[in-house]
């Protein structure tokens, strides 16, 4: 059904094939067109001592990772990574590489902003990040620099109350910065944090599955609601990555997994979103959820099902019906999200 958050999914559900029109030599043209668009809109960037100034006047947000220049960056990393876009690696790394500098002068020539210092998707964390992982993938020995200027901003965001609007979260709190830590482990296969598991007592690990519990007791018929205890409305819930079901996929443990499957159910019927293509609010977060119940299960109907969220973006019903988007370019809200999840389905 149609309703003012959401088109109608009128797909028919999986019926045992995966879908042909969606391989590899059709959609990859797609993710390049894309690239290129995006390139194209982005802002100037400065350099040199005029850039100094445009740096320091503009906010982080239009450098971080959520909406700014360092999600292009990462983007265009993800898409290098690909052995599809082999031969496009090292120009995708060489353009990742002049804007996430970009994003590095900004930060080192902006106002210090203790708020977003260590923040992971809204701030430096985040570019330093980044740059460590395209440094790296150039075979550049001096990714230890990002590198280290990473590892530093630990020691803002140890105090327990760094931030006054709640140090926990993802966007600008300690969750992002250990999100940060883990991709750069993996992605480095360096020790540069170990998991949770290792550093906390059993005791501890206790408390962190007793979150998770009590989050899975606010569930209302497979959605969660905006705000502690609110009642959901159904015909006008909220099924984003942001708010809703979408970002409740957690765990593959048993008792979980059923949860996780209902939440991809809702998102099957709610997730073909009119706010736009991206993560965040969009219908690549949705599209998100099939690709991660397709690890948690090995289920090729949530495959089929990605590709049906990614075909729809294409459509002319969600061009039409969209919401017009601020910038393309945006990891979380815009066309670079999307690219990421494509490479995905891919
Ligand atoms: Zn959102």
């Amino acid at each position: 059904m149609d309703t003012k958050r959401c088109f109608a999914n009128r797909f028919d559900d999986y019926q045992g094939s995966l879908l042909a029109g969606q391989c590899e030599e059709a959609v990859a043209p797609l993710v390049t067109a894309t690239i290129e668009r995006i390139l194209q809109e982005l802002p100037p960037l400065g350099g040199g001592p005029e850039g100094r100034g445009a740096a320091a006047a503009a906010s982080s947000c239009q450098w971080g990772l959520y909406g700014g220049v360092a999600g292009v960056a990462y983007m265009l990393y993800h898409v290098s990574q690909s052995p599809l876009f082999a031969g496009a690696r090292e120009r995708y790394l060489r353009s990742a590489k002049r804007l996430i500098d970009a994003c590095a002068r900004a930060e080192e020539w902006g106002e210090p902003d203790a708020d977003t210092r260590a923040a992971f998707l809204l701030g430096g964390a985040g570019v330093y990040a980044v740059a460590t992982l395209v440094y790296h993938a150039l075979g550049r020995p001096d990714y230890v620099q990002p590198l280290g200027k990473f590892r530093a901003l630990c020691a803002v965001c140890a105090p327990v109350s760094f931030l006054e609007c709640g140090s926990d979260e993802l966007f600008v709190g300690r969750a992002g910065y250990l999100c940060a830590a883990l991709v750069l482990k993996q992605k480095l296969a360096q020790e540069m944090l170990l998991s949770y598991h290792e550093h906390l007592k059993p005791s501890d690990q206790e408390l962190v599955w007793q979150s998770v519990d009590f989050l899975m007791e606010q569930e209302q018929n497979c959605n969660w609601p905006p705000e502690l205890g609110e009642a959901i409305e159904r015909e006008n819930e909220l099924v984003h990555w942001c708010h809703g079901a979408p970002a409740y996929l957690v765990s593959k443990k048993p008792q979980y997994l059923d949860t996780c499957i209902r939440c991809g159910e809702l998102t099957w019927q709610k997730g073909l979103l009119k706010k736009g293509p991206g993560i965040c609010h969009g219908v690549a977060g949705s599209a998100y959820v099939f690709l991660l119940l397709y690890r948690l299960t090995g289920n090729s109907k949530y495959i089929y099902r990605a590709q049906r969220f990614a075909e729809f973006l294409f459509t002319e019903e969600f061009k039409a019906g969209s919401r017009v988007l601020e910038s393309i370019y945006s990891l979380y809200e815009g066309f670079s999200g999307t690219n990421m999840m494509t490479r995905w389905v891919l």
